[in-house]
């Protein structure tokens, strides 16, 4: 087939109903780590159906994720979970108004399944093709949970490779205001998870680990820059090595797995506990300064419940507005990219068949696609 790029394929008729129209009916796709997943949001808020296959069982055994093994899995699940997508949604493709795709950031072999569906889909069909930036889609995930949130506000995004402070000015209009210079907080816990014997993925495993133990048996320094509100998790997650090192020589000394001074729990709860507050330290400066009242918290981190308790009396005592999306729509989904694909096409975002996908995109790379 002959695709000629420069000529966009979207019919004009569809853009004016879309602008009009607020049940329009959006397929997200995402598949930039390791899950491909699909799913059908009606006019940005209501979720049709979610379709989720996780790959997590296939790279536990790896300690984490292989990008050649997610790729492959990628390629045998999307369309069948598309289709799944529709059949539980009961809608056909003729009913939607656009496709919505995580074109990064992400895994470049596991974009490229996800973006390489999104295209053939809207050759196919005339549909819309709408790029979505994946933490675009972490951010949206607040709507789906929060009928009443409405930009502006403030985002932290934490996940397994992002620590982000994102301004949302507007649906889709966004500036970063910090990132992590080096690790992001979901890799830290996963690297702590590894070394200490507890599997993959760390996050929910240490977080287990931690219940009832010393949030201060040992010391870990909080990291923080004076100019700038940037995060910073490689020390930490060095310190907590070399402290774990201390404690297996203890512990090989009394004959156990661990020592009497400090148990796994007490490990766990002390490097939760340093992260959380790394976080709330951070995340409360960035509010008192730029006065927003209104916090959404996204990613999988945000799964933690020490997290979310944390930041929920943090945002009280200054009396910021919080939100934190469901568990289930903390870590990747395609609800969140369809909902984020709505808005950013609202605001007159589309991409031609020559969209790409890029591994390494920021989140204002989108400001690119938009034709006003
Ligand atoms: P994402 O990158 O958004 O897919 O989220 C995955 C990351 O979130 C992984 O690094 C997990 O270890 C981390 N994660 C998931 N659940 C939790 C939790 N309850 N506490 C801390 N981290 C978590
Ligand atoms: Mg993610």
């Amino acid at each position: 087939v002959d695709i000629d790029c420069d000529n966009n394929p979207i019919d004009d008729t569809i853009i004016d109903q879309m602008k009009t129209d607020p049940h329009q009916l959006i397929l997200g796709i995402e598949t930039s780590c390791d899950e491909t997943a699909a799913s059908i949001v009606e006019g940005g808020r209501h979720i049709l159906s979610s379709v989720v296959a996780s790959q997590i069982d296939i790279h536990a055994k790896f300690g984490g994720v292989v990008p050649e093994i997610a790729s492959r899995e990628h390629v045998n699940h999307m369309l069948p979970v598309i289709d799944r997508a529709l059949r539980d949604a009961n809608k056909a493709l003729s009913e939607l108004s656009g496709i919505a795709v995580t074109y990064g950031p992400g895994l470049v072999g596991a974009l490229l399944v996800g973006v390489a569906a999104a295209k053939g889909l809207s050759h196919a069909t005339g549909l819309p093709l709408i790029p979505v930036h994946h933490l675009e889609g972490h951010i949206a995930s607040a709507y789906l949970a929060d009928e009443a949130l409405k930009p502006p506000f403030l985002c932290l995004i934490v996940s397994g490779g992002h620590a982000t402070l994102a301004e949302v000015k507007d649906y889709a209009h966004f500036e970063v205001l910090a990132r992590t210079r080096d690790d992001a907080p979901g890799e830290a816990f996963d690297k702590i998870a590894r070394v200490i014997g507890l599997g993959y993925p760390g996050g929910p495993l240490i977080e287990k680990a931690a219940e009832g133990g010393r949030r201060d048996a040992f010391f870990l320094p909080i990291t923080d820059f004076l100019d700038s509100f940037d995060f910073s998790f490689s020390g930490v997650k060095t310190a907590a090595i070399n402290q774990y090192r201390k404690i297996e020589h203890e512990a090989q000394q009394e004959g156990k797995d661990w020592p009497s001074s400090v148990g796994l729990s007490d490990f766990a709860a002390t490097f939760q506990e340093t992260i959380v507050q790394t976080l709330a330290s951070h995340t409360k400066r960035a509010l008192k300064e730029t006065n927003y009242r209104q916090l959404v918290i996204a990613g999988g981190v945000s799964a933690n419940k020490r997290l979310r308790e944390v930041m929920s009396e943090m945002t009280k005592e200054i009396g910021v507005r919080l939100t934190i999306p469901t568990l289930s729509f903390c870590t990747d989904n395609a609800a969140m990219i369809a909902s984020a694909g709505y808005y950013a096409w609202q605001s007159g975002r589309r991409a031609s068949l020559d969209l790409n996908a890029v591994p390494m995109a920021e989140l204002d790379d989108v400001n690119r696609f938009v034709v006003g």
